[in-house]
């Protein structure tokens, strides 16, 4: 049985007014209704200034915290990166990487994203590989071609390292859009996913769906049997409505 997980990527938003409003509305709740929340995993990713502040509202909360991208580097001369230990000192416990917009602003390739999997792994965080297509992708029918190739150098770093990290489908045209993947949209893309995962070796993997995840949407993108739970980024930013997705 694969654990539910609802993860909020605040990317680059919030104060330490505004964050401190949300993240003690959320540990409040979660607290309060432990059969509800508690269920499946919860964990909150804000950039990485508020991660102090966002580890210290989380003590003894089930609530866990991740960052947004992490460096391939350990440590040394590389200007305005943050490194896996880093984060680990801010307990971090999880770390996107390969989100779409790294991908399409910084220049991530695959390679660097499989490669920033190995160094949060190896540092004791559990990576959530993002993955998805454009839209010009989707219509010119190449969805699950371009899964594969950002797939590939992924699934190349062995079972060791895939059984300890989380995939998470994100179309592209799908994020900050209000255009949500249909669920069924949405599993066939996890169920190619799953397969790869499965001749991997690792079919237990999480994978998690992410692209204008809401209240009202949540429910029928949950009861899809690949989907075992989303990566929210607009709705995260208001605490019923990130809740309520976690409770969904
Ligand atoms: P939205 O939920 O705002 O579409 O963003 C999704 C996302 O990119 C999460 O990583």
């Amino acid at each position: 049985m694969r654990t539910r997980l609802v993860m909020g990527n605040w990317k680059m938003n919030g104060d330490l007014q505004a964050n401190q409003a949300l993240l003690s509305t959320i540990v409040r709740t979660v607290q309060a209704e432990p059969s509800i929340y508690q269920k499946g995993q919860i964990v909150v990713c804000p950039p990485f200034p508020y991660l102090a502040q966002a580890a210290q509202s989380l003590v003894d909360s089930s609530v866990e915290l991740g960052a947004q991208d992490v460096s391939v580097a350990t440590s040394g001369a590389y200007t305005g990166e943050v490194s896996a230990s880093m984060l680990k000192d801010f307990a971090c416990q999880w770390v996107i990487v390969g989100h779409s917009e790294r991908r399409a602003y910084h220049g991530e390739s695959s390679e660097v994203v499989a490669e920033k999997a190995k160094v949060a792994m190896t540092n004791g965080l559990t990576p959530v590989v993002c993955v998805g297509e454009s839209l010009s992708e989707r219509e010119a029918g190449r969805t699950l071609a371009i899964i594969d190739e950002q797939l590939k150098p992924v699934l190349a770093l062995g079972s060791a390292v895939l059984a300890k990290l989380v995939i998470a489908y994100e179309p592209v045209w799908a994020i900050g859009t209000g255009l949500t993947a249909t669920p069924e949209q949405a599993q066939e893309v996890h169920a190619f996913i799953r397969g790869q995962l499965t001749a991997a070796g690792v079919g237990h993997v999480q994978i998690l769906y992410g692209g204008s995840v809401k209240a009202n949407n949540a429910k029928s993108l949950f009861a899809m049997p690949d989907i075992d739970g989303a990566l929210v980024g607009g709705a995260a930013l208001n605490a019923e409505e990130f809740l309520a997705i976690a409770a969904a």
